[in-house]
């Protein structure tokens, strides 16, 4: 049950096994609402904070009444609000943020204030009340349009121009790695940035620009699929349950903080080819269209056209990363999404 009341502290009966309690921003969200149940299953307490602007709280249904979980609605940049789930937190995961490539091109000030200032008070109070690990998501939109083939963390970055609203995203979010590094050097905070590469999975909606749930959308619905400009955009995707469990490892082990790494997956496809194995597995009788990006994101839109991560700094220190086959997942991604239909 989502509640606003002072009421909902986490669960501090001593007879109870506690291991850490968390703090989950974001986390009703598509992926920190896997986190939120896998931190349950491990025995955590979770404190989720979430305003559900993009989260959904359906994402939560299955654990909505554990015992372990508190979900507070409410925005991160409500400061009090902040300081209040902040405290007797052992580990925050911060999620929370403007996402989706449609939403922040949409709207720049919004995601640069729901992307720094927040971010910056929760570091803050983190630092100054014991908070032992910090996750930082982060995401592979730092990197910008990078030329390189497999992107590694300590590349330089390449964002675009100013004028293009796109970057304020992988900008805003750079700057909150600068912060959250920072932190840890000046504070001995225990810091983890983690760069997602295109994570998807089941819960994961199609509103705010992401491909494959609006590609297997549009094909249930009989197509036909939009492809923006010729499709041959390269991308990997990764499974979310893959990438939580990375998360999970990330902040247990004792090698990561202070540290960045890419999470997902290195399989490499493009959008073309995305678009035509949905179509295979979904209906083969479904059309591509294909449209310019100026119709789908207005003129002032640059894309990437290679998206791929070396992940090799992630497998040595967890001892895995992402690698479920593509068929796999959109195996899983379309089951969830027929069974969420309505039945005619
Ligand atoms: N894309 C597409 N059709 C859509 C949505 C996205 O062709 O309906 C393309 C988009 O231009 C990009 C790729 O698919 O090249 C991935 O888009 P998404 O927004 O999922 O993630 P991005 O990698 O751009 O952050």
């Amino acid at each position: 049950m989502f509640t606003s009341g002072a009421d909902m502290r986490p669960n501090n009966n001593p007879e109870k096994i506690v291991m850490a309690n968390c703090l989950v921003t974001g986390g009703a969200g598509f992926i920190g609402s896997h986190l939120t149940e896998l931190l349950l299953q491990r025995g955590h307490h979770v404190t989720v904070l979430d305003n559900l602007s993009t989260g959904r709280a359906v994402n939560l249904d299955a654990v909505q009444d554990h015992e372990r979980l508190t979900i507070r609605s409410g925005s991160i940049t409500d400061p009090v609000l902040l300081s209040e789930v902040v405290h007797g937190a052992d580990n925050i995961y911060h999620l929370a943020a403007a996402v989706g490539v449609k939403l922040v091109a949409d709207d720049p000030v919004r995601t640069i204030q729901t992307n720094i200032f927040p971010t910056e008070q929760l570091l803050r109070l983190a630092a100054s009340s014991g908070v032992r690990k910090f996750f930082l998501a982060s995401t592979s939109e730092v990197y910008g349009k990078h030329p390189g083939n497999a992107w590694l963390e300590d590349d330089d970055l390449h964002l675009g121009p100013t004028c293009r609203p796109r970057w304020a995203y992988g900008c805003s979010k750079a700057i909150d790695e600068f912060l959250a590094l920072a932190f840890h050097q000046k504070y001995g905070l225990g810091v983890t940035v983690g760069r997602f590469f295109n994570v998807v999975g089941p819960r994961q909606v199609g509103n705010y620009g992401m491909v494959v749930p609006r590609f297997v959308d549009a094909a249930l619905r009989g197509g036909p699929v939009t492809v923006y400009d010729d499709g041959s955009q390269i991308r990997c995707f990764g499974h979310v349950q893959e990438v939580v469990d990375c998360i999970y490892a990330l902040v247990d082990s004792d090698d990561a903080a202070g540290r960045v790494f890419n999470i997902g997956s290195d399989q490499a496809v493009s959008i073309l080819e995305l678009a035509q194995k949905v179509i295979e597995m979904v209906n083969p009788e479904v059309e591509i269209q294909f449209i310019p990006y100026g119709e789908a994101y207005g003129d002032d839109f640059e894309d990437v056209q290679r998206r791929v991560p070396n992940t090799d700094r992630l497998a040595e220190t967890i001892g895995r990363r992402p690698s479920m086959p593509l068929d796999r997942i959109l195996e899983d991604i379309i089951a969830a999404r027929r069974a969420a239909m309505p039945s005619s």
